[in-house]
């Protein structure tokens, strides 16, 4: 808190914020934050990024102006879907405006936060950052309210600076926009809960007059403490956790014996957390959130009665539950039921209040979970993608199944790929096998159906499907077993399974997630794959280049023919590169012809070792090399041909330094044949010779002006 203005009190705002559990920032004329009490995490980072400094400068910059234009107080929902009420502070010195609010009141508005913050333009600050302190509301009336209790706050302020007025005094200068409406602000949910809590003791009931309503008193305000630290400890835990203490905190104020919490998954409530004993009670509500009278219930401040059915003894008495709603933003997503009688309308009013008062913080704590959780699939996916890139070329389908078996955490996993010539599956790779041949058998069973169906199959227990149990050698140690399909551009290219999870766990809905989020990069590099066990059948043939050991010149064309049509065909990046030894008459005129050729063989392996799977290199003829890259854009492309160029340039070579120059095209609509683009990265090669050699040029951005070539040199 810095440079305050002189008669503001900004302790009595700390206190004000804390205790309406919204944010309250003062701002300058000049779009200054001069003080914040409770800052919303998402201002505290937005604001001063690069980002997003102008779209806030669009709602809380230019607050000020707005809120002077409307003669004191505004409201309005800013970029990022924070609710907020601007209210003036007509100090003469200092003229500022204090931002109330920063709080999400729509669950629509911070579902999407987390989008962002997960996957969407906020990915770039830390999700744990975003959300450390997010502020969350039931409704707007806590920001009116508060905004309007404010505004009486620096008017009493204002008028005891100025010595208008008793200290202890109502102001009766008031600001004129507040004059017409000045309702005691109400106690902020939270408060009131604490104030009107009192455990229902049936005893305190009875007794005798006065010592008892001062012991009531007493016991009142402990209680009242008591909440205040419970409910302040709740966001330092977790979603479960912070669930499972509401249930134990209700059992021991009101001696409830049976509760459990209850999660809305579809069109039911489940029990995901249980307090006391149950009795063997596993309760699940064929009631959908949307329920009519679950609605009602909640619209009165009641809970919704159910009776259960008892399946031991149609004769015993009927048991009875009490559900009460868990909503936020109008959405109920869980519930508590409590398996005990609960007595008297007041006491269900408290604990709807109780509801009311933890579903914000709640809705915090699922969040946090939904960011961390979407934080490990990304950092998952980014490691497999690295994971990929550094496969050994050799093992190229037992590298990449191992990867995704260490994804899944499966001990065993096996890759069977359609083959066109047999027209049946092919078992590409198996991992953590007993070491006994297992073709024929693998594929048999499931991974046919998941080929044919083109869908994904998880099974926590194979005894209880109507599957054979597999066959006895296999020795696995679970029944729980994923089969997912593999897909590229819509088509199913093959089936990878997965079986015998680490830690013995079945494959839950977990693992699926984690399969989606992987499956693109596997597709794509079991095609990579795929396409280089073909380069391997062309070797064969002798399509190799004797002196390099790479493919030579008609192999490549014909590779990037087929390669041409399969990027028309399916839209995919395809990326050709041209490379020419610089000055390289010179090196044989001085060294001699044999020197030379040892030179292009050094130049050969470096290229070969800085390319990854399924790029296709080959010597064109004399000293220039094609390097045709599928499924690669043109950038990516330009990363990987400087990276040659790099290499090239710091590798040993017995007479003198060699460098090389690389031309670039990819495909497009308009290179879209095999000499377009074969000529496009030699017009591209040409000009990179032109502009001084030992350099990396795009085609495509060779008609930019030669300020905006993306030259890597
Ligand atoms: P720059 O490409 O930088 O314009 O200069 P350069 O001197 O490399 O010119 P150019 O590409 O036209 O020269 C090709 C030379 O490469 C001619 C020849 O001496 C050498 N060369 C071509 N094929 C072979 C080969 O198989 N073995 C050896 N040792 N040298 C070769
Ligand atoms: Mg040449
Ligand atoms: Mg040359």
């Amino acid at each position: 808190m810095t440079e305050t203005p002189d008669f503001i009190d900004i302790q009595a705002f700390d206190a004000l914020a804390e205790e309406t559990g919204i944010s309250i920032v003062f701002v300058d004329a000049r779009s200054r934050e001069v003080a914040a009490a409770n800052n919303n995490s998402i201002c505290r980072h937005l604001n001063p990024s690069k980002e997003f400094s102008a779209a806030c400068a669009r709602f809380c910059g230019i607050a000020f102006e707005k809120a002077a234009e409307a003669g004191g107080r505004i409201g309005f929902e800013c970029h990022a879907g924070l609710e907020c009420r601007a209210v003036l502070v007509r100090d003469p010195n200092k003229p500022l405006v204090a931002i109330v609010g920063r709080t999400f009141t729509k669950a629509d508005n911070y579902r999407k936060a987390t989008t962002r913050a997960i996957a969407g333009d906020w990915k770039e600050h830390s999700p744990a950052d975003l959300f450390e302190n997010v502020l969350l509301t039931g409704s707007s009336a806590v920001l009116d309210q508060t905004a309007i209790k404010l505004e009486s706050q620096i008017a009493e302020a204002a008028a005891s600076a100025s010595g208008q007025a008793g200290k202890a005094d109502r102001p009766e200068t008031q600001p004129a926009a507040v004059a017409t409406h000045t309702p005691e602000p109400a106690e902020s949910r939270n408060e009131a809960f604490a104030v009107a809590f009192a455990p229902a003791d049936p005893q305190q009931e009875s007794g005798d007059g006065s010592e008892k309503a001062s012991k009531t008193g007493d016991h009142n305000v402990a209680e009242a403490r008591a909440w205040r630290s419970f409910f302040g400890s709740l966001l330092k835990t977790d979603y479960p956790k912070a669930a499972y203490s509401i249930l134990e905190f209700l059992a021991h104020h009101y001696g409830f014996t049976a509760l459990v919490w209850l999660e809305s998954k579809d069109d039911r409530f489940e029990n995901t957390v249980n307090f006391g004993d149950l009795k063997g009670r596993r309760v699940r509500l064929g009631i959908a959130p949307d329920d009519a009278r679950l609605l009602e219930a909640a619209q009165n401040n009641m809970p919704l009665q159910l009776g259960e059915r008892s399946k031991q003894d149609s004769a015993a008495e009927a048991r009875i539950m009490q559900m009460f709603p868990i909503s936020i933003g109008g959405q109920i997503s869980a519930a508590i039921a409590i398996l005990d009688p609960v007595d008297g309308d007041a006491i269900k009013r408290q604990i709807v209040r109780m509801c009311q008062s933890v579903a914000p913080q709640l809705e915090i704590l699922r969040l946090r979970s939904e960011i961390a959780h979407g934080e490990t699939l990304s950092t998952a996916v980014r490691r497999f993608s690295e994971s990929l890139k550094r496969i050994d070329t050799d093992d190229l389908w037992l590298n990449l199944t191992q990867n995704a078996a260490e994804m899944l955490r499966a001990e065993r996993a096996s890759l069977l790929i359609y083959d066109d010539k047999s027209e049946s599956l092919e078992i590409k790779a198996i991992v953590g096998s007993p070491g006994f041949p297992m073709q024929g058998e693998v594929g048999g069973r499931v991974s046919k159906i998941v080929f044919a169906k083109n869908e994904t199959v998880a099974v926590s227990d194979v005894t209880r499907t109507g599957l054979p149990p597999a066959p006895a050698e296999r020795r696995y140690k679970t029944g729980s077993f994923l089969s997912c399909p593999v897909t590229l551009s819509g088509r199913t290219i093959g089936v990878i399974n997965f079986t015998d999870r680490a830690a013995g766990e079945p494959f839950d809905k977990g693992a699926l997630e984690m399969f989606g989020a992987i499956a693109p990069q596997l597709a794509v590099a079991i095609d990579r794959a795929s396409l280089k066990e073909r380069a391997h059948e062309f070797e064969q043939l002798s399509v190799t280049d004797p002196l390099t050991g790479l493919l030579n010149r008609r192999y490549i064309e014909e590779r990037v023919m087929e390669e041409i049509k399969r990027s028309n065909r399916h839209g995919f990046p395809m990326s050709f590169m041209m490379l020419d030894v610089d000055r390289f008459k010179t090196y044989n005129d001085q060294f001699g012809h044999p020197a030379g050729d040892e030179a292009l063989k050094i130049v050969g392996s470096v290229i070969r070792d800085t390319l990854r799977g399924a790029d296709v290199a080959a010597r064109f003829g004399g000293e220039e090399f094609s390097i045709l890259l599928p499924q690669t854009t043109g950038v990516e492309a330009a990363a990987i041909a400087e990276r040659i160029r790099a290499n090239i340039e710091s590798a040993h070579f017995p007479h003198r330094k060699v460098t090389v120059s690389i031309g670039i095209a990819s495909c497009s609509d308009d290179l879209c044949t095999a000499a377009t683009i074969v000529s496009a990265a030699d017009k591209a090669l040409y000009r990179a010779k032109e502009q001084g050699r030992n350099k990396v040029l795009v085609y495509e951005n060779m008609h930019l002006a030669p300020a905006e070539q993306q030259s890597i040199k």
